[in-house]
């Protein structure tokens, strides 16, 4: 019988999902993941965890107790940097001690991924990790270019405008209609988690206007546009966010913007103000944030939307 990793559908599920499933699964490990967020799962996450913490880590403990009972093993990695020069929020560096401080869990498997210390490292890192379930170097390899090869799948089709959700479930697009274009922004396991943001993308869609999000776009012009600011930005994910608003708001290619944030995300909230000075520069598109937390109700975020959609499609006449 062979051993199940789960794999919780939140937090950085929806960047490296296909990498740590092509690369587990190589391994010979059976990947589980939890199913979508729904009521029970952010009921149990709001419970579990210190009320203090932002939204999505709430919810990726909501996910870990629904893969509690199912799997053999967790994958809880500590992705300390992706690049060289920059860190991800130090929430994902402290996710494999606070699953393990809630007691009673699968034993937590936490990789260390720290491409800020270079590449060779993180393979050494890889490698220790993996000997685990193989004594054969070579497999360990032909496991992780498998990942990188599903990876890189992954973003090619994200770029060519398909959402997270729609490249993981294998369903595409609904074809792109109406004369408007909203530019969505915010972390991925905000705008994604279709729950989390009352299915903002869908919604938007349904209202007549195009979507695009971050992801969309292609990494060298986010890094190009966010090397714009005077001072360097030391979050990978939010120069992303940064990155891609600041394209949208010189390229013109978007009509307005919504900015989907989470209450209680330091992060969040610096880039808030970043983005809101850039939006006053004359011609800038409209810029309209969203903050959410689990109380966040679904009649409150509908008419902001369709406000926002009206007052752009008035300009726009
Ligand atoms: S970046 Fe913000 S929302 Fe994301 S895990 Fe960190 S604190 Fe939470």
């Amino acid at each position: 019988m062979s051993i199940t990793v789960g794999i919780p559908q939140a937090l950085l599920y929806y960047k490296y999902y296909p990498l740590w499933e092509g690369f587990l699964g190589g391994l010979g490990l059976e990947v589980v993941t939890s199913p979508a967020t729904n009521r029970r799962i952010l009921t149990a996450g709001v419970e579990a965890a210190d009320n203090e913490i932002c939204l999505p880590v709430k919810v990726f403990y909501g996910h870990v107790l629904s893969l509690k009972e199912k799997v053999d093993l967790l994958f809880i990695p500590r992705v300390v940097s992706v690049e060289e020069d920059a860190y991800t929020c130090p929430k994902f560096l402290g996710l494999p001690d606070m699953i393990r401080a809630v007691g009673d869990m699968p034993e937590v498997l936490d990789p260390i991924f720290n491409f800020r210390l270079g590449s060779r490292r993180v393979s050494r890192d890889v490698y220790s990790f993996a000997k685990r379930f193989t004594k054969h170097p070579a497999k360990v390899w032909r496991a992780w270019r498998h990942g990188v090869d599903e990876q890189r799948r992954y973003v090619a089709k994200l770029e060519s405008g398909w959402t997270p959700v729609e490249v993981l479930s294998g369903k595409a697009p609904p074809e792109a209609k109406g004369d408007m274009t909203i530019g969505v922004v915010g972390h991925p396991y905000n705008i994604h988690d279709e729950y989390v943001s009352m299915n903002l993308v869908k919604r938007l869609r349904k209202m007549g206007a195009r979507v695009v999000t971050s992801d969309m776009l292609p990494h060298r012009v986010v890094e190009a546009e966010a090397n714009r600011l005077p001072k360097k930005l030391f979050w990978t994910y939010e120069k992303e966010i940064v990155g891609s608003a600041f394209y949208w708001m010189r390229s013109g290619t978007v009509d307005g913007m919504i900015y989907m944030l989470s209450f209680a995300c330091g992060p969040d909230s610096l880039i808030q103000v970043l983005l809101e000075q850039e939006a006053k520069r004359e011609g800038a598109p409209a810029l309209m944030p969203l903050v959410i937390d689990e109380h966040s109700g679904e009649a409150g975020l509908v008419t902001r939307v369709e406000a926002f959609v009206d007052m752009l499609a008035w300009r726009l006449n």
